[in-house]
C-alpha cells in the first residue's frame, strides 16, 4: 500500500484554501496532467490520479451549515446538503478505501431542464422587485421613518417568476432520482470523520447551484486490535512461564500476523511498541505504532504436576537467571508451553 500524500500539497494549495482555490487548483493541474496531454505517460497518469483524488475527497474540517460560501442571498436557492452513514471495517478505515454508493437525491427535471417553466416558455423578471429578489417596506414608528428589507413575497427572493409551471415537475424544477457516486476514502479516517463532495448534494430548485454531500464514517470495533489516535493498541495474554522465560509469539496487526520476541523477565503491564505497524495520519501518511501491552494471566485451575512445578518455583531463592536452565524446561513442560 503505498502512502498517500497530504491532499492539499497534491492540489499545491494553502490548508485553509477557498473552495474557490481549490477547484481553480485542481482545473489547471488536471489539465496540465491528463493522459491525453502527454501520451499516455505513467508517470502523468498517476499524478492525474492523484489529483482526481485529492479533488475528489477533498477534506475539510467544516462543520455542518458552515459552508456559507456560494449562497447567495438573490437568485436561485441552493439546494439541500445530505449526509449519508456509512460503516467501514476496521482494516478499511486504516486503508483507506473507494466505494461506490448510490444517494437518492432530488436531480434536476429532464423536461425543463430544472428551470421550473414549462416548454416553450422561460422564467420572467420578478415585476414586483424587478429581479433584485428584496422589497423595501418604510414603516412609521415614533423614531421616524424606518426601512425594512425583505425577501420578496412575489418570487420568495429568486428574482424571477414563472408564468406558466413545468408540468413535469409543478414549477420545483426538480425530481426524485439517485445517483451513483464513487467515493475514494483515505487511509487514516476514524469514527466521526467526515468527507464532504463539493456539488453532490441535491439540485437547488429552478436552476439553484447543488448541495454539498457528506459522507460519516462510523468505524466497526476490531475483535482483538483497538484505535488510539494513529497508534493501533494489542493487549497480549502470557502465561507466566512465557513472561519468565521469553517466547516468539505471533501477534495480530493490521498488516497481517507479525512474530514478536518476548524478553525474558517480562512484566505485567509491559509495552512493546511495533513502528510503523499503526494508523496512517489523515494528512501526512505517515504511519503510528502498534503497542502492544502485555498482560499476565494467572492460571485459575492447575493439573498436579503443574502445581508441583509453581510450588517448586516459590520455594527456589534468587533471581530466576540464577536457576539451572533445567529446572526452566521442565515447568515450561509442565506449564504447558512446551
Ligand atoms: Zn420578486
Ligand atoms: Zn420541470
Amino acid at each position: 500500500m503505498a502512502i498517500k500524500r497530504d491532499y492539499y500539497e497534491v492540489l499545491g494549495v494553502a490548508r485553509n484554501a477557498s473552495a474557490e482555490d481549490l477547484k481553480r487548483a485542481y482545473r489547471k493541474l488536471a489539465l496540465q496532467y491528463h493522459p491525453d496531454r502527454n501520451n499516455g505517460d505513467p508517470q502523468a497518469e498517476a499524478r492525474f490520479k492523484e489529483i482526481n483524488e485529492a479533488y475528489e475527497v477533498d477534506i475539510f474540517d467544516m462543520f455542518f451549515g458552515a459552508n456559507a460560501a456560494g449562497r447567495t442571498r438573490t437568485g436561485p436557492r441552493r439546494g439541500s446538503d445530505l449526509r449519508l452513514d456509512i460503516r467501514l471495517t476496521f482494516e478499511e478505515a486504516v486503508f483507506g478505501v473507494e466505494r461506490e454508493l448510490t444517494i437518492p437525491r432530488a436531480e434536476a427535471c429532464k423536461a425543463c431542464q430544472g428551470t421550473g417553466a414549462e416548454a416553450g416558455s422561460s422564467p420572467q423578471t420578478c415585476p414586483q422587485c424587478r429581479g433584485s429578489g428584496q422589497v423595501r417596506r418604510a414603516t412609521q414608528s415614533i423614531f421616524g421613518q424606518i426601512v425594512n428589507v425583505a425577501s420578496c413575497p412575489r418570487c420568495n427572493g429568486e428574482g424571477r417568476v414563472i408564468e406558466r409551471p413545468c408540468r413535469t415537475c409543478g414549477g420545483t424544477g426538480h425530481q426524485p432520482g439517485e445517483k451513483k457516486v464513487r467515493v475514494n476514502i483515505p487511509g487514516g479516517v476514524d469514527s466521526g470523520s467526515q468527507i464532504r463532495l463539493a456539488g453532490e448534494g441535491e439540485v437547488g430548485p429552478r436552476g439553484g447551484a447543488a448541495g454539498d454531500l457528506y459522507i460519516v464514517i462510523n468505524v466497526k470495533s476490531h475483535p482483538v486490535l483497538k484505535r488510539n489516535g494513529t497508534d493501533v493498541v494489542y493487549e497480549l495474554p502470557l502465561s507466566i512461564a512465557q513472561a519468565a522465560l521469553g517466547d516468539t509469539i505471533e501477534i495480530p496487526t493490521v498488516d497481517g500476523p507479525e512474530k514478536i520476541e518476548i524478553p525474558a523477565g517480562t512484566q505485567y503491564g509491559k509495552t512493546i511498541r511495533i513502528h510503523g505497524r499503526g494508523v496512517p495520519h489523515l494528512r501526512s501518511g505517515r504511519r503510528g505504532d502498534q503497542i502492544v501491552y502485555v498482560r499476565v494471566v494467572i492460571p485459575t485451575s492447575l493439573t498436579e504436576e503443574q502445581k508441583q512445578a509453581l510450588r517448586a518455583l516459590g520455594g527456589i531463592s534468587g533471581k530466576p537467571q540464577q536457576i539451572d536452565k533445567g529446572f526452566f524446561d521442565k515447568f515450561k513442560h509442565a506449564i504447558g508451553l512446551e
